[in-house]
């Protein structure tokens, strides 16, 4: 999967649609992506950068396309699923260390390029695959994905019919002149043509419905047969494009180009019953997203996360964006007076804390329904330290570290490490559930496991005040005891978690957290 003019067109949604479309028939599927930057992971990127920092159940820090992949088809990404450029040569030059190159000279071509080419085909992975998806991150023409252009050039050239090309273009409307803008998409295919790739599947990502005619335009111009030419318009929900895709033949005719059995009754039967309940809500709640990012892809798997469980709610979710570091004790009022709910977002540093600790007292003393994620629950606790136990002074370790009363501290394998990439506490972990408090029920069951990133902890020595006062530790993790969620049972929904359920949330399967807050916010007028 490529894609070409501009980015942004939603190739992670469109590779996530197939995957979801091969399953439908009945295959075993697996997506993945590469990525053409240096960095070995996302971790150490700035949200602004490249959004938000997904993490996998084996604690990978991984592009945020691997939460859609996950969302749309239920199955779980592993390490394996996101490469970088800088990955690859990392495991390149390691090689080159050992000797296993000895002699030889090592070039992009061929060692880089067989190195991805090994990725490419998962040749580390044990788990049996129907289908491989591929996405390249970047558009066509980008000098530092060349490389992994030429390993699909020559990956098309030894598979055969087993190796196929989807690329995603960009057919602009041009206002002034009323016309749709084919050029672009064969300048582009051009380009892919020019590097020895010649796309089997195209598909024009458009504002405006396209007339059959320009598809066949489109085909004729590009040597791509043309039922293999589609159209993804804009749609109310992402959710939808699995759909809108099928009833064009997408699925058959990948199938029929790589030699595959159809299934007949293939028609996303499950999934449409999720769509006609989007479609039916009525009722609108609004949820506050209290954070430092104003960036839609910063909180991407939170956003997505409540959006499905307003679904399965019955409402609609108007998430409304609350930038942390401007919320003051005079502007608290208006921000959050008018909202159902309030989510607490994940973050690192010290910018906007004061804000989010000020949105969590707001929230406790108006017992509006609100959940704290990582960051969030650390600054619920914070808050309340400062608030209900009296230490004026409570802190975490990461924005004071002299604080005497450091009730978020940072955990003991943290201490001293020489390295900040992938060094966190990174990936699933048990938690164990007390057995009266509200996230038991809303679980419904004793042991839970969930994806985690951060360093610093809720520090145990407080654990009694806290309890005391109406603050309880009902999650724990059964082997550290590390705190893992605090909840205050007097409020109608208080809860923070140290880990992030909006990794494990999906289409089909809403994060039972998610759903049931979402529930007491519906439930708020
Ligand atoms: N900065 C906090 C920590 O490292 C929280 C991290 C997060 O919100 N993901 O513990």
């Amino acid at each position: 999967m490529t894609g070409g003019v501009v980015s942004s067109l939603g190739k992670g949604i469109l590779s996530s649609s197939i995957g979801k479309l091969l399953q439908e028939h009945g295959y075993r599927i697996t997506i993945q992506k590469f990525d053409p930057y240096i960095n070995i992971d996302p971790g150490t990127l700035n949200p602004y950068e490249h959004g938000e920092c997904y993490v996998t159940v084996d604690g990978m820090e991984t592009d945020l396309d691997l939460g859609h992949y996950e969302r749309f088809t239920d199955i779980h990404t592993t390490r394996g699923n996101s490469v970088t450029t800088g990955r690859i040569y990392q495991t390149v030059i390691d090689k080159e260390r050992r000797g296993d190159y000895l002699g030889k000279t090592i070039q992009v071509v061929p060692h880089i390029t067989d190195e991805i080419k090994r990725r490419m085909l998962r040749e580390d992975d044990k788990t049996e695959y129907d289908f491989v998806i591929t996405e390249i991150g970047g558009t066509i023409g980008d000098i530092e994905s060349a490389p992994f252009m030429e390993a699909v050039r020559q990956l098309k050239w030894e598979l055969g019919q087993r190796a196929l090309s989807v690329h995603l273009t960009y057919v602009p409307y041009l206002r002034a002149a009323g016309e749709v803008k084919t050029k672009p998409t064969q300048h582009s295919v051009k380009e892919l043509q020019g590097m020895g790739i010649q796309p089997d599947v195209l598909v024009l990502r458009t504002e405006q419905h396209l007339e059959e005619s320009v598809l066949r335009k489109v085909a004729s111009f590009c040597n791509v047969s043309q039922d293999a030419v589609m159209q993804s318009e804009d749609l109310p929900s992402i959710y939808q494009v699995p759909v809108h895709m099928m009833e064009q033949g997408l699925d058959r005719i990948i199938l029929q180009k790589m030699g595959k059995e159809c299934r007949q009754d293939a028609d996303l039967t499950e999934w449409k019953r999720v769509l006609h309940m989007q479609q039916s809500a009525t009722a609108q709640r609004t949820v506050a997203l209290v954070g430092k990012y104003d960036l839609q892809d910063a909180y991407k798997s939170i956003r997505e996360s409540l959006n499905i469980a307003g679904i399965y709610n019955g409402v609609k979710v108007h998430l409304k964006f609350v930038n942390s570091e401007l919320l003051s004790p005079m502007t608290i009022e208006s921000e959050l007076d008018d909202v159902d709910g309030i989510v607490i977002c994940p973050g690192f540093g010290q910018r906007g804390i004061e804000g989010k600790i000020l949105a969590a007292q707001y929230a406790r003393t108006h017992d509006i329904p609100t959940f704290g994620i990582c960051l969030g629950m650390q600054m619920m606790v914070i808050e309340f330290a400062r608030d209900v136990l009296g230490y004026a002074d409570a802190d975490s370790r990461e924005m004071n570290a002299e604080t005497p009363h450091n009730v978020i501290d940072i955990m003991e394998n943290q201490k001293n490490l020489t390295q900040m990439g992938g060094t966190m506490r990174l990936g699933a972990y048990d938690c164990t559930l007390s057995p009266d408090s509200k996230v038991r029920a809303i679980y419904g069951q004793p042991v839970v496991r969930e994806r985690h990133r951060h360093r610093y902890e809720f520090n145990s020595a407080y654990t009694e005040a806290y309890e005391q006062a109406g603050m309880l530790c009902v999650g724990r993790n059964p082997d550290s005891h590390l705190v893992e969620i605090v909840e205050i049972p007097q409020l109608r929904w208080y809860i923070g978690t140290q880990f992030h359920p909006e990794y494990s949330s999906t289409v089909l399967h809403p994060h039972p957290l998610f759903v049931s807050f979402l529930q007491a916010c519906a439930g708020a007028e």
